[in-house]
């Protein structure tokens, strides 16, 4: 991997000769201590020293509602795909958001190759920056998250007086070599970047996993059956939101809707949680998973079981932003994780 470094006074008019190139999307304070992922008008308005967004990146490439295609029926049906994507760079991604852009990549790259996604992906290009503080809720030292060697194009770290930029990728470099003005990185600088890094994890001492990161699966598999599944199911209102501000979560339905003329109409997808009540429901009304346990256990199973056998890491990369959307407080994955491990 090289290094460069782009001193502070640089970075500034970095963003502002991107910006008429791409759309620039990077961190905002949204209200005070709350912050998005929303487009910058100008490079004031990044923010790369906060905790965690309410939504992740993933919002870039699986929209909460996109349009898949459009048709027209009568004597002659077309139909016609719409892959709606333009040049985006993305600025102050942390680790634990890029660890689930990688997976969402895997995951939509596989058997069914999801051209929609896959474009979107293609033309964004991710700047990383490094975790500074933890939100209360945040576990990514026990998921491996807290810091990431691959998985953007670039990755800042701030080291004072400039930032240190990992490059990660060919079009990370072509993007550095076009609108920025950055040097190659001195010897001490890399190493006050290493330096830096290796403190982070320590952000996360609050919250941690009492079961190894791969002894999770069995831990699940040892405790299908918990009360506690039936406990916090008291609890649940079902309302999704633990779902919906998930990095990893991809789930989503897909439904056709013709216009007035009803000779003309469109095909879309929407973001699904298997914590809703109607997830699981067929056309014929039956309803595999209508218990609430049954997907509350279902959920904890996808972050901590289902997706590591697949893919050889879990589903959930330590964000902590399912904890701090669930109302009744319930939806935190490391305290089902600990509290199963006691047996409580
Ligand atoms: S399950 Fe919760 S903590 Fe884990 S990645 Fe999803 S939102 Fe973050
Ligand atoms: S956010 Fe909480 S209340 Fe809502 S579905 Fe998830 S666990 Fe249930």
């Amino acid at each position: 991997m090289t290094f460069r470094t782009i001193e502070k006074k640089n970075f500034p008019p970095f963003i502002e000769k991107l910006m008429p190139a791409m759309e620039v999307v990077g961190v905002r304070e949204k209200v005070e201590g709350k912050y998005e992922f929303a487009l910058l008008e100008s490079p004031s308005q990044l923010c790369l020293d906060y905790d965690v967004t309410l939504l992740s990146p993933k919002k870039y490439f699986l929209p909460p509602r996109e349009t898949l295609l459009k048709f027209r029926t009568g004597k002659t049906v077309s139909c016609e795909a719409v892959l709606a994507s333009k040049p985006l760079a993305i600025i102050g991604v942390h680790p634990y958001d890029l660890k689930a852009i990688a997976q969402l990549d895997r995951i939509f790259a596989d058997a069914n190759s999801d051209e929609h996604y896959r474009k979107k992906r293609q033309d964004a290009v991710i700047i990383g920056s490094d975790i500074r503080r933890s939100s209360p809720y945040a576990f990514c030292k026990s998921m491996n998250s807290a810091t990431v060697q691959e998985g953007f194009d670039l990755f800042l770290t701030d080291i004072g007086e400039g930032y240190v930029v990992a490059v990660g990728t060919q079009k990370g470099q072509d993007l550095l070599a076009q609108w920025a003005t950055s040097r190659a990185a001195t010897k001490e600088e890399v190493a006050k970047r290493s330096e830096i890094q290796e403190k982070i994890p320590y952000l996360f001492s609050l919250n941690t996993l009492t079961t190894p990161y791969d002894e999770l699966p069995r831990l699940l598999t040892d405790h299908a059956a918990s009360k506690l599944f039936d406990e916090l199911a008291e609890k649940c209102f079902s309302c999704g939101s633990c779902n919906l501000v998930c990095p990893t979560c991809y789930c989503f339905d897909v439904q056709d809707e013709m216009a007035l003329n009803l000779s003309e109409g469109e095909r879309f997808r929407l973001w699904d949680g298997c914590l809703l009540e109607g997830f699981a429901q067929v056309a014929t009304g039956e309803n595999f998973r209508e218990d609430r346990a049954e997907r509350i256990r279902h959920r904890i199973f996808r972050k901590g079981k289902y997706i590591y056998e697949k893919y050889g890491e879990h589903g959930c990369v330590g964000c902590g932003r399912c904890a701090s959307a669930c109302l009744p407080d319930i939806a935190n994955p490391v305290e089902i994780f600990n509290r199963l491990k006691e047996g409580k």
